[in-house]
């Protein structure tokens, strides 16, 4: 299951980004990955602030990988 964020349209097809956790697996930290659903080669990217994360997290509920 994906939390699709409302406000991040890919820059190629437009469509929604896919906010998905993931796991960076060196340090265990949580992080954020953005992909496009149509294709990842359209938008991929990493957020691995702890805080962003932690907010996002607790705004949109628990994210699935
Ligand atoms: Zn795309």
């Amino acid at each position: 299951m994906t939390v699709n964020s409302s406000t991040l349209p890919c820059p190629v097809c437009h469509q929604t980004l896919d906010l998905r956790k993931a796991q960076v697996r060196k340090s265990g930290k949580p992080s954020l990955m953005l992909i496009c659903p149509q294709d990842g080669r359209h938008f991929r990217g990493f957020i691995a602030d702890k805080e962003y994360v932690q907010a996002v997290v607790d705004r949109v509920g628990e994210v699935n990988p």
